[in-house]
């Protein structure tokens, strides 16, 4: 048997990150950027005004109060996407509106609060100190600075500064087609009947959606018979793909031919038992130089493996730097037991509890036991050498969903 660090590293190993594509930005979020986002001018590009009101020169409302305005002349009316045509000199102001550029001569903004007009005339109630209510040029970002580097996940505020550079297109990597391929002469698909001694098959299911979770580009090709003829031809048919993942078959069975047909038709094929629970059987290797994932054919075994080595090498191959699923410390809430000798990660429920997480498990822990999974937002580490956890012991929790966090309120 081998570690589930040395399969994932091996795995890596192989995985190679695609190419790039260019897409609009519209459609970039949650892609990785393949290039560096450098501004090309200043945001803003100039000075502007961050209030409605006027335009003034600081020395000519000093000391101005209700009592005592300051009493100067409007000599234009500035809106937004325009220049002003005059320069304020003594005793003069333009009327301004937000995100206008202030025009020359001013060098303070008084918000219209603060004013009052009277024909030609503007009365400035309160000394707004100098400066005031202007946004510089350059505040945001500065012409030549990188915004965006290359390996960045696009997020909303990212596509808003790609905007603001410019840019209607960018260089992303490209998302991996993953085929799904299910084995096994026992499983019928949703819309077919299930006759006596025959399951649903919900691996091309999960597994389709997790890799559709991930960010790729899933699409299942169905169930495969268990004869190496019916499976060598839908593996072919996966060829499309740059990645294959198939269900069941790699046990040690009588009609378990996965192994077999990956390695007739891949190159270096390996095959492990992984000291790991649920899972275990595991084949990876590569065909026509594009990964294939021969993962196990009970549902919690093959999600399970799926989150530990498909799953990073996925998100390797979309171009992300960090692969892994965020994990913390809990406080186990029970205590758990199992045999020595491999790494189980055990469906379980962690959740913040003043500042600290605690975890519950999820129930019934059997590889086929899909209902203990739906119940969970975590997979607990159970080190390989240890057989007991005792409640209160603090543990390893990989999050793997963070659904269960949304909040009823808005928090304030
Ligand atoms: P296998 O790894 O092929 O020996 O499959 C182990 C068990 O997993 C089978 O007995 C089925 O109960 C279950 N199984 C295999 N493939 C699927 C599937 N696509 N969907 C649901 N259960 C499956
Ligand atoms: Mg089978």
């Amino acid at each position: 048997m081998i570690s589930v660090e040395e399969a994932l590293s091996i795995i890596l190993s192989q995985v190679k990150v695609m190419g790039t594509e260019r897409v609009d930005i519209t459609s970039s979020l949650g892609r990785v950027i393949a290039e560096d986002i450098y501004v090309r001018r200043d945001n803003p590009p100039w000075d502007n005004s961050a209030m409605d009101g006027y335009a003034v020169r600081f020395e000519d409302i000093k000391g101005a109060t209700k009592e005592n305005p300051a009493v100067l002349r409007v000599i234009e009316d500035l809106p937004a996407g325009y220049v002003a045509k005059k320069t304020v000199g003594k005793g003069e102001v333009v009327r301004i509106m937000t995100g206008a550029p202030v025009p020359k001569g001013a060098d303070t903004v008084v918000m219209v609060e603060d004013t009052e007009k009277e024909g030609e005339r503007a009365r400035i109630f309160r000394e707004t100190p100098l400066g005031e209510n202007i946004r510089k040029a350059g505040e945001d970002i500065k012409a030549g600075e990188l915004v965006v580097p290359k390996g960045t996940m696009i997020r909303p505020a990212e596509v808003g500064i790609i905007a603001t550079c410019g840019r209607a297109f960018v260089s992303v990597y490209q998302r991996p087609r993953v085929a799904v391929i299910s084995t096994g002469d026992e499983l019928v698909d949703v819309d077919e009947e299930l006759s006596e001694g025959k399951i649903l098959s919900s691996n091309s299911y999960t597994l389709s959606s997790m890799a559709a979770e991930c960010g790729a580009d899933a699409f299942q090709l169905g169930i495969a018979k268990d004869t190496r003829e019916a499976l060598k031809e839908k593996l072919q048919q996966a060829l499309h793909a740059d990645v294959i993942i198939t269900s069941g078959g790699v046990s040690e069975g009588d009609f378990d031919f996965v192994k077999d047909v990956l390695k007739e038709l891949g190159s270096e094929m390996k095959f492990w038992k992984v000291a790991m629970k649920p899972g275990k059987p595991l084949a990876f290797g590569t065909i026509g130089g594009k990964p294939a994932f021969g993962l196990p054919g009970n549902p919690v075994s093959c999600m399970v493996c799926f989150e530990q080595f498909a799953r990073p090498s996925l998100l390797k191959m979309m171009g992300h730097g960090r692969i892994y699923r965020p994990v913390v410390q809990a406080v186990l809430k029970e205590e758990i037991k199992k045999k020595p000798g491999r790494k189980h990660f055990i469906r379980s429920f962690a959740r913040l509890e003043e500042g600290r997480y605690t975890v519950t498990t999820t129930g019934d822990q059997g590889s086929g036991i899909l209902k203990s999974m739906v119940a969970a937002n975590g997979l607990l580490i159970f080190p390989e050498e240890l057989s007991t956890l005792k409640a209160g012991d603090v543990v390893k929790v990989q999050l793997i969903d963070r659904s269960f966090d949304f909040a009823e309120g808005p928090g304030y």
